[in-house]
């Protein structure tokens, strides 16, 4: 066979996930939470599933999830979204990015991807016949260089990835980045793609700001979720896409075709629990105190870093410690130090080292502490 992705392998995820499982190394490579959810979403799943609600949902999502998201988007960010045309219910962030790129890039499109990027992305772009433009951030904060993106749309752009909390780098959009934003797509059909995966994870007080409160970016944005990130729940894999009307529409008529609908009595349980908006707005403060915890002890491990501003990544650099690759120092952590992370040169197309890790500290605090002690005696 001749493969459409020949450049792709397995995924770093499972790579260092392995790897720490073969070493007994604690494993803050893979994001996800190192703890349960809590057992009264377990409890609602678990009614649902005894009351019968078993077989297919509807296509779009159950109604009472999508009425539920639709309220949390006016209340939180005070943006209303139709639940019966603009909010879709999929399989997890990572089908909503795929339907979304797949709605929008025709072969021969141009898609700008922000590196380090999020490893879903370019392929989903490519099996399109898409053409990944590469825009790098800025070192060290991860920040947008402008200047750059505006010199790489062209009149092929149809599309930019935007990711925001941004993972690896825990940047957070301002404003700013997305007025500019909208003055450079203004006037060209050009689409937003928004992976908020981490919008409820913002720390020391700074806002998420979505990019469908810019009201003409509203107009051109897929913006996709994830229910596993902010329920603990990664393995349920669930997630949501925000779009207007005729976006949705496009979105929905793939969505149909990859999976078709999503895991009813968990869409049930879902609408129940996020009832109460505290469940999801709460998960700021959680995750800041781990990572403070986690970056207190950094301080004494000789690593460079500025504290994450989202997301549940920390990274960290290391280039005036050593030379070796940031890849080649990962896999030795994880099998002579105990502790495995990720090597951000996985998120760069051309695999730049830029001598940064990526740590997850969605960990319970023990184990947060035990990885410290073995990065504080020494890489
Ligand atoms: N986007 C980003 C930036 C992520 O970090 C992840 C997963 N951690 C996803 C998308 C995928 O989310 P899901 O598991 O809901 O598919
Ligand atoms: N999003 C997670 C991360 O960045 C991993 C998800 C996956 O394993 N595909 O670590």
């Amino acid at each position: 066979i001749k493969s459409k992705l020949p450049q792709v392998g397995t995924t770093i995820f499972t790579v260092m996930s392995k790897l720490a499982a073969d070493h007994k190394a604690i494993n803050l490579s893979q994001g996800y939470p190192g703890f349960d959810c809590y057992p009264y979403l377990q409890d609602l799943v678990t009614k649902y599933m005894n009351e019968g609600y078993n077989q297919y949902a509807p296509m779009s999502g159950v109604p009472a999830l999508r009425n539920r998201l639709a309220k949390k988007t006016l209340s939180v960010y005070d943006v209303d979204y139709d639940q019966e045309e603009e909010v879709t219910i999929v399989s997890g962030a990572t089908e909503a990015l795929y339907a979304a790129i797949t709605a929008v890039v025709r072969p021969g499109d141009e898609v700008i991807l922000l590196e380090p990027a999020y490893d879903s992305y370019e392929p989903a772009v490519r099996l399109n016949g898409g053409v990944p433009v590469y825009v790098a951030l800025n070192i060290p904060d991860f920040s947008v260089d402008w200047e750059k993106v505006e010199k790489a749309i062209t009149p092929k752009t149809r599309l930019i990835m935007v990711n925001t909390p941004h993972n690896p780098g825990g940047y957070v959009w301002t404003q700013n980045d997305i007025d500019t934003l909208a003055d450079l797509v203004r006037g060209r059909e050009i689409y937003i793609v928004s992976d908020d995966v981490y919008e409820h994870i913002v720390f020391e007080g700074k806002a998420h700001i979505p990019l469908f409160t810019h009201p003409e970016l509203r107009k051109i944005t897929f913006a996709c979720g994830s229910f596993g990130k902010t329920f603990h729940i990664t393995g349920w894999k669930i997630g949501f896409c925000l779009a207007p009307k005729k976006l949705s529409a496009e979105f929905r008529k793939i969505h149909q075709f990859l999976t078709f609908s999503t895991v009813t009595p968990i869409q049930y349980a879902l609408a129940d629990y996020m009832e109460d908006p505290s469940r999801y707005l709460y998960l700021r403060f959680f995750y800041e105190e781990k990572r403070d915890l986690f970056c207190k002890g950094l301080e004494s491990t000789g690593l460079k870093f500025t504290p994450a501003e989202g997301s549940f990544f920390q990274c960290a650099s290391y280039g005036h410690l050593s030379d070796e690759s940031d890849y080649d120092l990962a896999v030795r952590m994880a099998k002579e130090v105990g502790v495995a992370c990720i090597p951000t040169s996985v998120f760069y197309h051309d695999k730049r080292d830029h001598k940064i890790l990526r740590f997850c500290f969605a960990k319970e605090d023990n184990e947060l502490e035990k990885a410290l002690k073995l990065l504080q005696s020494g890489l």
